[in-house]
Order: C-alpha cells, then sequence, then structure tokens
C-alpha cells in the first residue's frame, strides 16, 4: 500500500533522539526550550509553547484567550474535529462558517455575511479558528480586517501549514492572527511522533500558555500570588493540565526542522508532477495561488460522478487515499447543537467529490506513476 501520507527519519533524527535517552532530561528538560525556540525563529514570531499535540495546543489557546461558557468560537466545516471541539472543551459553543468553493479555505466572504447577522442578534464570536487546508494560507489579511471590525480573536489553524508563506513571509508569524498551532503527527510536514506547538508574539499569552500545559503552575515568584515559602515552593494560579511534551519528541522535532523547507520544495515538485500527469483527466486539482506558498500538506482531487467507487477501486489496488475533510457538523457528535446535512452546502459539495493523493516526501516518482495510472484506470 502506497500511503497517503508518511514521515521520513533519518540517522541525524535517530542520533538527536537516543542524545537525550542519555541525558539527564527526559521531560522538562532543555530540549524543549530549544525547540519552541527554534519553531518560533523560523516563523518569525516571539515565542513558541510546545505541547504534546496540536489538539492541546488549540486548547490550551482558546484558554489563554479567556474562552468560556457564553462565548462562541467560529471555524471552517472542512477541517479536523479538533478545530471545533476546542471550543467545547472551554464551555463555548460552536459554529461554523462555510468555505470558499475555489480555494476550499474559510470564506471571507461568508464570514462577513454571517459577522453581520451576528452582530444584530448580538452573538458574535470571541474567536475565529481559521484553517490553512492542505497547506493552502487562507486569506489572513480579509479575516484580520473583519477581527479588527467585529472584534473576535484569531487562532490559526496551521496544522497542515508549517513551512508555507503568506505573501512571502512565514505561516506562524502572527502578524494576523493571536496565536498560530502546529500539528506534528507523523502524516503532517514534519513529526515528533505526537506533537503541536503554537507561536504568538503576545508574552502574557506565551506565559500563560505555558502554565496551562503543566496543571497551571507556576515556579516564578514574579507569577505567584503570594510570598513563596521557600525554594521548594510552586503554585496552582488556576486549573491547568499535563500537556507536556517529552524532551525525546522536542529533539526529534528539532532535527526534523532542518529539512522543512526541502520537505516543501520535494512536496511542490510532486503537486507540480501531480499536476502535469493529471491535466488530461476529468478532475480538479487542488487550487494554489501563486502569491502565497503552499506546504502541500495534501493533494485533494475532486473526482467526477461515484467518488466511493473510485476511492474503493483505488484502495483495492492498494493505493492509500484518504478523504480530508468529512464536514464536522455532520458528526453525529454535532447534531446535539442542531446541526445538520445542507447547513453548509460548499463544505459539503466539496466532501462528496474529495479523495486525497498519496503525498509525501520520500515518495518516488515511480510510485506517484502508480498512483496516476491506477486513478486514470478507476475513471475510465
Ligand atoms: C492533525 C490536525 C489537528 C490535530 O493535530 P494533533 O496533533 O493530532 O492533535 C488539528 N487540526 C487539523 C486541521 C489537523 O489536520
Amino acid at each position: 500500500m502506497i500511503p497517503y501520507g508518511r514521515q521520513e527519519i533519518t540517522a541525524a533524527d535517530i542520533a538527536a533522539v537516543t542524545a537525550v535517552l542519555d541525558s539527564d532530561f527526559l521531560t522538562q528538560g532543555p530540549a524543549i526550550p530549544r525547540f519552541e525556540q527554534a519553531i518560533a525563529d523560523y516563523c518569525g514570531a516571539a515565542h513558541g509553547v510546545a505541547v504534546n499535540s496540536a489538539t492541546s495546543a488549540l486548547h490550551i489557546a482558546c484558554l489563554a484567550l479567556d474562552l468560556g461558557p457564553g462565548d462562541w468560537l467560529w471555524t471552517t466545516p472542512n477541517t479536523f474535529v479538533a478545530s471545533a471541539n476546542c471550543g467545547r472543551y472551554c464551555g463555548a459553543a460552536v459554529d461554523f462558517v462555510d468555505i470558499d468553493p475555489d480555494t476550499y479555505n474559510l470564506s471571507p466572504r461568508a464570514l462577513a455575511a454571517k459577522l453581520e447577522v451576528a452582530a444584530a442578534s448580538g452573538r458574535l464570536p470571541k474567536i475565529l479558528v481559521p484553517i490553512h487546508f492542505a497547506g493552502q494560507p487562507c486569506d489572513l489579511e480579509a479575516i484580520a480586517a473583519l477581527g479588527q471590525r467585529y472584534g473576535f480573536r484569531i487562532i490559526e489553524d496551521a496544522s497542515h501549514a508549517i513551512g508555507g508563506r503568506y505573501r512571502g513571509e512565514a505561516i506562524g508569524n502572527c502578524r494576523y492572527s493571536d496565536i498560530t498551532v502546529f500539528s506534528f503527527h507523523p502524516v503532517k510536514i514534519i513529526t515528533t511522533g505526537e506533537g503541536g506547538l503554537a507561536t504568538t508574539n503576545d508574552p502574557a499569552l506565551a506565559e500563560r500558555m505555558a502554565r496551562l500545559r503543566s496543571h497551571g503552575i507556576t515556579r516564578d515568584p514574579a507569577g505567584m500570588r503570594r510570598a513563596a515559602e521557600g525554594p521548594w515552593y510552586y503554585q496552582q494560579i488556576e486549573l491547568g493540565f499535563n500537556y507536556r511534551i517529552t524532551d525525546i519528541q522536542a529533539a526529534l522535532g528539532q532535527s526534523q526542522l532542518q529539512r522543512v523547507d526541502d520537505y516543501v520544495a520535494r512536496r511542490q515538485r510532486l503537486a507540480a508532477r501531480y499536476d502535469r500527469g493529471l491535466a488530461d483527466l476529468p478532475l480538479r486539482l487542488p487550487y494554489r495561488d501563486p502569491a502565497h506558498q503552499s506546504a502541500l500538506h495534501l493533494y485533494p482531487i475532486q473526482v467526477p460522478g461515484d467518488r466511493g467507487r473510485v476511492f474503493a477501486a483505488l484502495r483495492a489496488a492498494g493505493i492509500g487515499v484518504n478523504v480530508h475533510y468529512i464536514p464536522v457538523h455532520t458528526q453525529p457528535d454535532y447534531a446535539r447543537f442542531g446541526f445538520k446535512h445542507g447547513d453548509f452546502p460548499q463544505a459539503e459539495a466539496y466532501y462528496a467529490n474529495a479523495i486525497s493523493l498519496p503525498l509525501f516526501p520520500t515518495m518516488t516518482e515511480a510510485e506517484q506513476d502508480r498512483v496516476m495510472a491506477e486513478l486514470a484506470a478507476a475513471l475510465a
């Protein structure tokens, strides 16, 4: 089976991990701040807070922005459930904004229309979570302008997008947002096994997220609510979690980060090869805006007719295709909020014909030729 995504682990990665295993600290050691600084520097952000998954990063990002009961979080239905669930973890209500049918990203036009209605009924969102779907940057400037006008905060879900660029600037620099979240799951651009990281330019948000990832505890006398009783002293300031990443994972991530630009370049070469090889088939190929740089986490195509049949034929032929995404509002656990099929027609129409073709940096041209030949056969 040719998988839809796959990590690459090099001898340098293994050496970085074994060095940590031989060191004094497996967790809460020096590899974590080093990794955080390296990602922040790569993105051009002031701070990085590493955690055990992007899901955890989304949760503490929402808490740091004071999301709670009575608040609304909006996101796109064309995403993984975690982008919406983070609002529910905080007791907030979740709603969705339909996608742009060309980019598959959250539509700024649909957002503007929905905000106007929400303003009239006093139900404006506190937080918006736009996704850089497939690694293609969403329209950050337009979204940020609406954020200014309506007063919501922005968390970029950049789980697909490390190595991507918006108008030449790295995704994650938070020029248009409060916080950006990355995932380091093995199918994403770079990996730590499980892992995630939040970047921000706001030192108070960084400090709060760092505290929330570790039980809401501080050991810094400056952050304590009453005087330290001694050098052993720590204080729980608020209810936090154990969302810590390990030094083992951080070392792997730092080693992987050295290759992020190379990975994105390889993904782009493979995607361009798909573009050429599939041009004559009756497909819609993925959108890319030349003003930006997609990290190309996914290569999502739209197939005509019976998507299920094409999908089954490809899987039977050993091609590990996948589908991104089942619209979140159609999940059974979201029916309790009154969402139903038909609520977000663009996301549903996109999903109905979507297939993600295998794409990963170590994919060979021979593997890719096999994918294209099987796809042509399945469509014939
Ligand atoms: C993978 C992914 C997540 C969750 O990442 P984890 O690190 O597995 O928690 C969240 N949002 C999107 C868009 C993703 O693709």
